[in-house]
């Protein structure tokens, strides 16, 4: 087993004091429209319909929510744990504008090594005798966020035995991340145990109240950090997800709420009228959500897909080609973009996708500090997360908070990838 220190910047990175805040203050709003997503199954049905038809991955999550819901959901208690990622567009005046990336609806991770990197940096300036600037970080605790909401889901789920579950990777490469938010949970005396899906498949059962056992232990809160790419499933592993799904038990996130994360999805919302119909009465809210939404295109089969293919070819630079996985080194850009879209052209492929417009973000020179590689300096460009925590018990919200902040940078000459794809690391914001 080989062990490596998180990578990280040596220097915090300067994020604009009115984006940052902008970014918390519409998190809360973001957890109320995953939510809606989720609970809307004809919403869904449309929205993924063609996806489905290209994409087996997305066919087969959707193939176990339809399961889940003839079935008749057992489940009473729901727990979202996401984040909503942001690049900080520069505009033609050259004003920074914050953007929505992506929001990442299971497994989001770094909440718990982010909540060590001001420390980090504080430190790190304090040696460099910047004091003053060092008092200026700001507090960052995901970990503890994290761990009240599946506290809370814990709680009502009503069982003072019943423990909580950690699904987590075969080959564990985050677990440190991973064993903060647990750590933050034993300190409230509960439980916590680590397993895979193949535990499940091997010792998981239902009994006639649908409650889930594994390995003869009762689970009240299962926590996904695994199972959102194709290559976390074979045949077992999927009959595993299946049964998870039908139990009892609080998924975080349960299936809805994964599909509700799907670049689809984010695409769909772009569209004049959505918000409105999945968040009737908010004007305010749709109208906070909608201000950090990038040109988003659908390329389903049909005339506005083919105008948007051609438009793309035209002009590739402008645009980001994006197909429905997650975790980085996916996306498709520039001249790559131009020549896989012209492939797929004039083939159903093709709605497997969704087009969006890249962003721009001004550089900054920074270290990256990583296990084995040279110390350069290099000119980088930074991702801003907020965290979403919420709970609902049946049609009640009885949590719904922004539980902390991630910032990741990453050289600008590396268009995709996060953290675990070994692109970016991790940072802390300094306001200005
Ligand atoms: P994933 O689910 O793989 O994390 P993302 O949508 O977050 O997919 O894209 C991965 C990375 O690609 C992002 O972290 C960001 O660096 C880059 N990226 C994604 N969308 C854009 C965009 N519209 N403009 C510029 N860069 C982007
Ligand atoms: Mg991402």
């Amino acid at each position: 087993q080989v062990v490596n220190y998180a990578p990280f910047t040596l220097l915090p990175s300067a994020v604009p004091s009115a984006l940052f805040e902008q970014a918390y203050a519409v998190q809360q709003d973001f957890n109320l429209l995953v939510d809606a997503i989720s609970q809307n199954k004809e919403f869904l049905e449309r929205t993924l319909a063609s996806t489905i038809k290209a994409d087996d991955f997305t066919a087969q999550l959707f193939r176990i929510h339809m399961q889940v819901l003839e079935e008749g959901l057992a489940q009473s208690v729901f727990l979202g744990i996401n984040r909503s990622d942001y690049m900080f567009d520069c505009g033609v005046d050259g004003t920074p504008a914050l953007k929505q990336i992506e929001i990442n609806t299971i497994a989001a991770s770094f909440g718990g090594l982010t909540s060590r990197t001001a420390a980090v940096h504080g430190r790190v300036l304090k040696v460099l005798g910047k004091y003053k600037e060092a008092s200026r970080l700001l507090p960052n605790n995901p970990s503890e966020g994290l761990a009240l909401g599946i506290a809370k889901a814990w709680e009502l789920y009503g069982s003072q035995s019943a423990v909580v579950m950690f699904l987590v990777e075969e080959v564990q490469r985050n677990i440190f991340d991973q064993r903060c938010v647990e750590n933050e949970l034993w300190n409230r005396n509960i439980r916590v145990i680590r397993k895979r899906f193949r535990d499940v498949f091997e010792t998981g059962s239902l009994d006639d109240a649908r409650r889930l056992y594994v390995d003869g232990q009762e689970v009240a809160v299962v926590y996904y950090r695994e199972g959102y790419v194709p290559q976390n499933y074979d045949q077992q592993n999927w009959e595993a997800r299946l049964l998870l799904e039908r139990s009892r038990a609080v998924k975080c996130p349960d299936i809805a709420t994964q599909l509700a994360g799907t670049k689809k999805v984010q695409q769909e919302l772009s569209r004049p009228g959505t918000l409105e119909r999945l968040l009737p009465g908010r004007a305010e809210t749709v109208a906070r959500i909608r201000a950090t939404f990038a040109g988003l295109y659908s390329l389903d089969v049909g005339e506005e897909g083919d105008q948007i293919a051609a438009m793309a070819i035209a002009d590739p630079d402008r645009f980001v080609l994006k197909p429905q996985r997650e975790g980085g080194g996916n996306n498709l850009y520039g001249e790559e973009l131009r020549q896989v879209l012209e492939k797929i052209r004039d083939s159903p492929e093709r709605t497997s996708y969704i087009l969006m417009d890249k962003i721009k973000p001004q550089p900054a020179m920074n270290y990256l500090l990583r296990a084995h590689s040279p110390l350069e300096v290099s000119e980088c460009i930074s991702e801003l997360g907020i965290f979403g925590v919420y709970v609902r018990q049946g049609k009640e919200m009885v949590m719904n908070t922004a539980a902390g902040h991630l910032l990741r940078t990453k050289a600008i000459e590396h268009a995709d990838g996060g953290v675990a794809a070994g692109v970016a690391v991790l940072d802390t914001p300094y306001l200005v």
